[in-house]
């Protein structure tokens, strides 16, 4: 047999089993032995009958002392079986499996595994599996593994056709890692850390192989994010600067900076005259001034006579800087240069002319800035806002636009800095911690549907007050499966029925690039008073006046993107809200509105987040184009994480 067959050539795996298995993403039989397990039960102790520990699964040998009886008792069949060693006897109860009373025999030895409970004075073992004792077997006696699995695969049947792979690959699986490497950070042998993930000789033998097992992933991973971010190390720049005064455009804000937004921009300007190339990620919670801080150092640097870029995730978001930009460098002598994908071909082709030729200085856009038609004249720096968005290759693909230009990131999805140092293992990290003065709590609340005349009347009150609504919905058609609120639809009964007084527009992803401008432009200078819309507005968005965010079947939405959506609020001097609209009474669901009602920090938030739904999801590994974890969780396993670090770039450096 060899690794890479298809599962079929594995002993009981026919057709219905290799397609059940082929759904969970299994199709050769290195996927099957690759397949780890979930979670372990300690089974390695049998108990004494007299032993046994309510309320838990206990694990027992046992002779049937009686024959089993059926019963039938409220329309359902109970099997009963008197189960017996030499320390005493207990009930086997099973219900609705009338089949289970013929696979009993009479006085012959089982092991048994359930929970245990006391009825009526009497204790009984609940549903128990059971089979006929075999020291060498897969299901009890030993620690065994449970598998995440499809509803009619049973335990059982994974557990031995893993085992029945192994045994007959077991000369195949090679080591690939360096000796050097398994010796100095003394890990077991491939071969014994497959073995033992599955059905593990005792602890000692489970963490080595974990450990094996995660510190390889987590080197494949970090080599990948090598590669992927080009060269280690740090670059001599050729960028030179002899002018820092930024007195010019510090006069042109209209707000003084606050002392985070100063020491920032401090590193920043630190990075810009140590002769080597900056790479520096600025991450910061919604609304604490990322783009200020962007402008002060793209002024810096278009004043030394260099262009910079700065590249965001939307057409909408490019348009928002874009405008925002202008304001502040026309009147300063600056030109600045928009590239959307939503340019008409006239101005597309103006654009690729001002920026080859440098008469574009101040360069903002989408994606649209790293196509290869696009030609920078003297590109000095690099900004991408919203890194989050991005994948790596995206920010190294900007970069690689200029020769060397200097790079800054920003992000408003805080996360903790041991886990940035994997996505970002070449930045160093800046953080503003401050927001604007003035700036008050965004007041949050989770109701459900009942509440729905009180929130229209809410509505109507922040408008006569002079004040702008959102009102998200997570999508654009009606979908009767999910019953969720469609933009759609939702915006017609609010336009006719509920709220006829007040301008109500609708914004979703499916609409044109020039239809979403009109209406942002509309909304941002007050002539809508509500604004329904999709997730398009996610990010960045920046609308002072809005002071009401509402957000409906709000359990759809991770943390993150609801903490997201909240900072689109709060962004003036007035008093905002945050409504969480749902009906969805699961934990996880309240326990996100819980955390959002409690908190406005985003970095409680990403670390609760974190929590709820592990890292695997929070960086969106396919969307950076990385391997996928199978074993490896990026939040606990951060120190295993540590000890790969200088081993993945040895090993890189050795590569090349
Ligand atoms: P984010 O960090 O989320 O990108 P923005 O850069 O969009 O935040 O800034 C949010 C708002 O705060 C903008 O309206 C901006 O003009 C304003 N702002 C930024 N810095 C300051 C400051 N130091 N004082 C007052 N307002 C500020
Ligand atoms: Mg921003």
């Amino acid at each position: 047999m060899e690794l890479n067959e298809p599962i079929s050539v594995v002993k009981n795996i026919g057709e219905t089993r290799c397609k059940q298995l082929n759904k969970m993403g299994v199709e050769t039989v290195n996927d099957l032995i690759e397949y780890f397990p979930r979670d372990y039960e300690d089974k390695s102790l049998f108990v004494n009958i007299s032993d046994v520990v309510k309320r838990e699964v206990n694990t027992f040998k046992a002779k049937v002392s009686f024959n089993p009886e059926a019963h039938r008792v409220k329309g359902m069949v109970i099997v009963r079986a008197r189960l017996s060693d030499a320390t005493g006897s207990i009930d086997g109860v099973w219900f609705n499996q009338p089949y289970i009373k013929n696979s009993l025999v009479l006085g012959k030895e089982y092991v048994f595994s359930g929970k245990v409970t006391e009825k009526y004075n009497r204790i009984q073992v609940e549903s128990p599996e059971f089979e006929i004792f075999n020291p060498n077997s897969l299901n009890n006696g030993r620690i065994v593994p449970v598998y995440t699995l499809p509803a009619r695969l049973s335990q059982k049947v994974i557990r031995t056709v893993i085992r029945d792979a192994l045994i007959e690959v077991k000369d195949k699986i090679d080591e690939f890692l360096p000796e050097s490497i398994i010796k100095n950070m003394g890990l077991c042998s491939r071969l014994y850390a497959i073995k033992n993930i599955h059905f593990p000789q005792n602890d000692d033998a489970f963490f080595k192989a974990r450990y094996r097992l995660v510190a390889e992933e987590l080197l494949l991973l970090q080599m990948r994010l090598l590669q992927l971010k080009g060269d280690v190390g740090e670059k001599t720049s050729t960028v030179k600067i002899g002018n820092y005064d930024v007195s010019g455009i510090r006069n042109q804000l209209k707000f003084d900076l606050t002392n985070a937004q100063k020491k920032v921009l401090g590193e920043i300007f630190n990075d810009f005259s140590s002769g080597y190339v900056m790479n520096r990620l600025v991450q910061g919670d919604v609304g604490c001034g990322k783009t200020a801080v962007a402008m002060i150092a793209a002024y810096l640097i278009i004043n030394n006579g260099y262009q910079a870029v700065m590249m965001a995730p939307t057409d909408v978001l490019a348009n928002q800087h874009y405008e925002s930009f202008k304001a502040v460098f026309e009147p300063l002598g600056i030109s600045c240069q928009l590239l959307t994908s939503g340019l008409k071909k006239k101005e597309k082709n103006m654009a690729y002319e001002n920026i080859e030729n440098g008469t574009a200085q101040m360069i903002i856009g989408t994606h649209a800035l790293i196509q290869e038609k696009v030609v920078y004249n003297n590109l000095g720096l690099v900004i991408t806002d919203e890194q989050h968005r991005f994948g790596v290759r995206q920010r190294e693909m900007l970069a690689q636009k200029g020769e060397e230009p200097h790079v800054l990131v920003m992000t408003a999805t805080p996360i903790p800095r041991t886990l940035a140092l994997i996505l970002y293992g070449d930045l160093d990290i800046s953080t503003i911690n401050e927001l604007p003065p003035g700036r008050q709590k965004v007041d949050t609340f989770a109701v459900n549907h009942t509440y729905d005349n009180r929130l229209y009347a809410f509505i109507e009150k922040e408008v006569a007050k002079g004040r702008q609504c959102y009102i998200i919905c997570p999508m654009i058609e009606e979908n009767e499966k999910l019953d969720l609120r469609s933009v759609l639809k939702f915006t017609e009964e609010l336009k006719n029925d509920r709220l006829p007084d007040l301008r109500v527009e609708c914004m979703h992803g499916k609409l044109k690039n020039n239809e979403k401008q009109d209406i942002m432009d509309r909304f941002s200078s007050g002539e809508i008073d509500v604004l329904v819309s999709t997730t398009v507005i996610e990010v960045g968005v920046n609308v002072p006046n809005a002071t009401l965010m509402i957000i409906e079947n709000a359990e759809r939405f991770g943390l993150s993107a609801l903490h997201q959506l909240r900072g689109r609020v709060g962004r003036g001097g007035e008093k905002s809200y945050c409504v969480l609209v749902t009906d969805s009474k699961t934990k996880v669901a309240k326990e996100r509105m819980s955390i959002m009602c409690k908190s406005n920090d985003g970095f409680v938030i990403s670390e609760k987040d974190l929590h709820l739904r592990g890292p695997g999801d929070f960086f969106g590994t396919r969307q950076h184009g990385l391997p996928e974890m199978k074993i490896a969780n990026l939040y606990k396993d951060i120190n295993i994480l540590k000890d790969v670090q200088s081993v993945a770039i040895d090993l890189y450096k050795s590569d090349e």
